[in-house]
């Protein structure tokens, strides 16, 4: 039975880094408005307390196109639409930016970002409520009915901000998107994002089990190159991770049967390599097979590129290597493929690919299916590459459909 009822003109659903923005720029927008977060966790913004290590990546300098993926339109008019810097600078939170353009807080703590968004909760009058487990969505007349357990919210415009699949230990389980999709509207499939790729054989890479690697991979599928990005790789033992990793794992979305090849040593030319192989036999004519390679890789990355590309036993001198063989070493360097299946595990991913299609949105981020109703963050098919792009993502569109479902009222 239903015991409490709560009237607003604006609720939002999800007290995240998006919620938290559309309710703060509609309040903003209108100042007599009665807006409330409905929350489902014990407070508001617990993932942003996670983000970028509890530093918070909270946005970059550097913005294009390539970084964001999905099918919303006017994507790019929303992300350009603030400064990150000077909104944060707004809200009384100083930010540094490092080499690479990624904006941080000054505190370089994630809490500093909450509390900052926290006092302008406060200071707007908005109310939050947390422990609003949102079941159900009903419309009836000119009004939203938002039920929790015991709790019923009634409001005349819902920004639903609950964000996707990722991190259901954080409050994002996806069950907000099935009750949106079962109103009628189009939802993407939806797929883990910046996460790692498992090894479909991961016997076979055991032996690579901590080893950190600057490489540049390149994901294929089929004969098609897709995307290269060079960075640190990390092998696990059941996995490969990294943020050059995470920034191709979108691609699962749209390709199957994806491999991985890595370039371990980017910055030389397989000719390059070739001669230093050359050099090497001279100076390591009696060392075993098993120490050819020191001093380039990781002692176990040596024996695992030897292994992989000749057939020899690692006890063999050196000098035995015939000139094909030492050009299969250099071609295994340039060109180390690796079988991948994608990781399906919505808890260690940091990002949702998919979610609430672009045609069930208008550019307002207003539904096109039931009016009053507005979206915003990564409940709406939009992801990006690690970097601090997908809070922009939330932080702008949160401020945007805040406005715009705000302004909608006069
Ligand atoms: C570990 C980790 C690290 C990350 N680091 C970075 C980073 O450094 N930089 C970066 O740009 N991005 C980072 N991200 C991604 C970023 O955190 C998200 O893209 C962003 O938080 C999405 O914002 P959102 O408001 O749309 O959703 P969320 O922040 O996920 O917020 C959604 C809110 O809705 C609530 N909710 C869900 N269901 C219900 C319900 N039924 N009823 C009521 N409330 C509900 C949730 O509890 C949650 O508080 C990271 C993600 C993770 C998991």
């Amino acid at each position: 039975m239903i015991e409490n009822q709560i009237n607003a003109d604006i609720a939002i659903i999800g007290g995240g880094a998006s919620g938290i923005c559309s309710a703060i720029s509609a309040k903003m927008t209108d100042k007599n408005l009665k807006i409330v977060v409905l929350e489902k966790l014990k407070r508001v913004g617990t993932k942003i307390l996670s983000t970028g290590n509890g530093r918070c990546n909270l946005g970059n300098k550097n913005i294009s196109e390539k970084f964001f993926h999905g099918s919303i339109k006017n994507l790019m008019e929303i992300i350009s639409s603030i400064d990150t810097e000077d909104f944060f600078n707004s809200v009384g939170l100083l930010c540094r930016t490092d080499s690479e353009g990624r904006i941080y807080p000054y505190s370089n703590r994630a809490s500093s970002v909450l509390d900052a968004l926290r006092i302008s909760l406060k200071n707007l009058d908005i109310s939050e409520i947390c422990g609003f487990d949102l079941k159900s969505i009903k419309k009836s007349k000119n009004k939203f009915i938002l039920e929790s357990g015991d709790m019923k919210v009634c409001a005349k415009k819902v920004i639903v901000a609950s964000g996707g699949y990722s991190s259901p230990s954080l409050g994002t389980d996806g069950a907000v998107t099935e009750i949106i999709k079962n109103l009628g509207h189009k939802v993407t499939d939806v797929y883990p994002s910046l996460t790692s790729f498992n090894y479909k054989n991961s016997n076979e890479y055991k032996i690579l089990a901590g080893i950190r690697v600057r490489g540049c991979v390149t994901a294929e599928s089929g004969r098609k190159i897709l995307e290269s990005e060079t960075g640190e790789i990390q092998f696990t033992s059941d996995s490969l991770s990294g943020i050059c990793i995470f920034n191709l794992s979108h691609l699962v979305s749209k390709h199957r049967n994806i491999r991985i090849k890595i370039d371990v040593m980017p910055e030389k030319s397989f000719q390059e390599i070739l001669d230093f192989l050359f050099y090497l036999k001279k100076i390591r004519r009696e060392c075993n097979l098993e120490d050819y390679l020191t001093g380039i890789f990781a002692k176990n990355l040596g024996i695992y590129i030897i292994k992989k590309s000749i057939m020899k036993p690692l006890s063999v001198k050196v000098l035995e290597l015939s000139s094909n063989e030492i050009k299969s070493i250099a071609g295994l360097i340039k060109s180390l493929y690796i079988e991948i299946v994608p990781s399906e595990k919505w808890n260690t991913s940091q990002v949702t690919s998919g979610g609430i299609h672009g045609e069930s949105v208008s550019n307002d981020l207003e539904s096109l299916i039931l009016k009053g109703m507005y979206f915003s963050g990564e409940i709406l098919d939009v992801d990006a590459i690690c970097g601090g792009y997908n809070l922009m993502w939330a932080w702008s569109s949160g401020l945007w459909a805040g406005k715009k479902c705000a302004e909608s009222f006069k």
